[in-house]
């Protein structure tokens, strides 16, 4: 039961330009007609994934996602179709009808209610921090650290009542129950569930957004010492930790710019920096990120510069994030700081001009970690000491996915450490097998599931509409019985039925939030045949019914076989019969 009409559906999709809708996620680059980038749902090194403003629809060749508008907020934003038409229509100002029926999985509060509270929370913790007495330490602490007011509006910043409940009861006068509060994480249940307090108590409050700009929760920063030194919301039906990330919704546009993102640790090491004009952060905030979070930094840009000293307390964490860098394929380099000072810190007394320089400057995380193990060691004279250096390098070089950067290394490692390369290169190459035996485990989601026949028969029909009449008057449904397209099929020869000729963007519609809307796309993004006549439409459809002929004769044969193991004399006649009947068919077939 659809919960729009088709023509609030309509209204919803004119309304949106797919291309400005993705470039919101993605880096797009224009590309001949369409506009392509690296796939924001697979890793790849070069981009399949494809956008075609013409066509309203979006594909990727490399692991087989595609669809319309919808289907790319249903899959990034990870939303339901309703939830995904809202989404569309909320942002470009469309009324939406009450739905026809209230979608069942929801359940509970609507997430709207858990926005609204977020929003209204954000600006009660702003106030207090701009206005009230017992924010004074707070709001003197950011100023001490260089923190504008101008900023302090940028960001959102907020500061959250020590008292306990002080937010509960705010919120309870703009008539925001306490279990909303729960569910947003803004408030917590005493051990005994007797009473509920406020989850954030007398911290400087940063609202985290998603790259769209909406709070979809916050990260509190402890004055003092104080421990946590970080809390974070947790998890909620807004907020998923390991795919958001801090700040980005300010960044994105910055990091797509100058096609890198500058790795920082903390809240002020992003704040600071971004108010002295360097825009394109992300901050790490002291736990290594997920591969999810590298993932949608990847979608702005490959590469990182990582600004804090690696070798400082959240080493471990760094490294992984790291890791997960460089098995993402992007490049990293590594900026240090005199004495291990933040960014925020040597920004201000330093300027934004020597640290734009230190930027460009900045050393690839091979050369560190070379320079790193290097200084762990000590004199390479001492063979036992280059073969340690060595195993603590191997590891990280097998995992730089380029063999041309791969083998460049191996060249100057072996300069550095003064070993024979090639002996260095064998031990490399065992190392990266090793990683690439893990690699092809992967699972590839793919909707080559196609045959090429049937692909060239939906394209003649769907780029030419005017054919179907011809083409479909000829056709046996029986025979797309089975094909990873029957369904579109099945549509074409409905609608034929009807009267109507089927276009792709009728099949869109009919197919919306369903796997057929993938093929469908990938269909109408590959350019249309030279040859659309009604005989190449007649060609493929002879091949496929051909193919399903042949397989309907191995069916045969395998149950003469149990007929004749059986001695059923009459059934075993009658399937000679079928095989020889099928076998002229496949004979006149093939004369065609
Ligand atoms: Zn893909």
């Amino acid at each position: 039961m659809p919960l729009y009409s088709d023509s609030v559906l309509d209204e919803v999709r004119n309304a949106v330009s797919i291309v400005s809708l993705v470039s919101e996620y993605v880096a797009l680059k224009k590309r001949g007609r369409n506009h392509v980038a690296r796939c924001p749902f697979h890793t790849e090194k070069t981009p399949s994934f494809n956008v075609s403003e013409e066509k309203q629809i979006f594909m990727c060749f490399g692991c087989g996602v595609g669809g319309d508008a919808f289907k790319f907020i249903m899959l990034i934003e990870h939303l339901a179709f309703p939830d995904a038409v809202r989404f569309i229509a909320e942002r470009h100002g469309i009324a939406l009808p009450e739905p026809v029926v209230r979608p069942e999985s929801q359940g509970g509060t609507s997430t709207d209610i858990l926005l609204r509270a977020n929003v209204e929370a954000a600006g009660y913790f702003h106030w207090l921090l701009l206005e009230a007495d017992e924010a004074r330490p707070a709001l003197e602490y950011l100023q001490r650290r260089g923190v504008t007011r101008a900023t302090i509006e940028k960001f959102n910043l907020g500061f959250s009542p020590a008292g306990g409940d002080g937010l509960i009861q705010r919120m309870s006068q703009k008539g925001f129950s306490k279990e909303v509060l729960l569910e947003c994480g803004l408030a917590k249940r005493s051990e005994d569930g007797a009473r509920c307090y406020d989850s954030f108590r007398g911290r400087i409050i940063f609202p985290i957004t998603d790259v769209r700009g909406r709070v979809i929760a916050f990260g509190g920063r402890a004055m003092g010492d104080h421990q946590p030194k970080y809390l974070n919301s947790p998890e909620t039906r807004l907020y998923n930790k390991s795919r958001n990330l801090f700040g980005l919704g300010f960044s994105k546009e910055a990091i797509k710019k100058h096609d890198f993102a500058v790795l920082v640790e903390g809240y002020m090491d992003f704040v600071v920096p971004f108010q002295y004009g360097v825009e394109n952060l992300v901050a790490s905030l002291g736990t290594s990120l997920t591969q999810q979070q590298v993932q949608l930094i990847g979608r702005y840009t490959r590469e990182v510069v990582v600004s804090y000293d690696p070798d400082s307390a959240g080493v471990a964490a760094t490294q992984r994030s790291l890791d997960l860098f460089l098995e993402e394929d992007f490049r990293i380099r590594v900026l240090s700081l005199p004495e291990g000072e933040d960014p925020d810190a040597f920004i201000r007394r330093a300027g934004a001009e020597e640290y734009g320089k230190r930027l460009r400057e900045a050393v690839p995380y091979m050369d560190f970690v070379v320079e790193a193990a290097v200084r762990r060691q000590g004199s390479l004279d001492n063979p036992r000491n280059k073969i340690q250096v060595l195993n603590s390098i191997l590891p990280y070089l097998a995992k730089l996915p380029n063999a041309v950067e791969r083998s460049d290394y191996v060249f100057r490692i072996a300069r550095r450490l003064r070993i024979e390369d090639q002996q260095l290169l064998a031990e490399v190459k065992r190392a990266a097998q090793q990683k690439r035996a893990r690699l092809a485990e992967a699972p590839l989601a793919t909707v080559g599931a196609m045959k090429f026949a049937e692909k060239r028969l939906l394209k003649v029909l769907l780029h030419n509409p005017e054919l179907q009449p011809q083409v479909l008057g000829r056709c046996s449904m029986q025979d797309f019985t089975g094909l990873a397209a029957e369904k579109i099929f099945a549509a074409i020869a409905e609608g034929f039925r009807r009267g109507e000729r089927p276009t792709f963007e009728i099949l869109n519609r009919r197919f919306a939030d369903q796997p057929e809307q993938a093929m469908l796309a990938q269909v109408q993004m590959e350019e249309a045949p030279e040859d659309l006549s009604a005989d190449t439409a007649e060609s493929f459809y002879n091949a496929l019914r051909a193919s399903r002929l042949a397989s309907y004769k191995q069916e045969i044969l395998s149950k003469i076989d149990e007929a004749a193991r059986n001695k059923d004399d009459e059934l075993l006649n009658r399937l000679i019969e079928q095989r020889a009947r099928v076998d002229r068919e496949l004979i006149s077939l093939s004369r065609k």
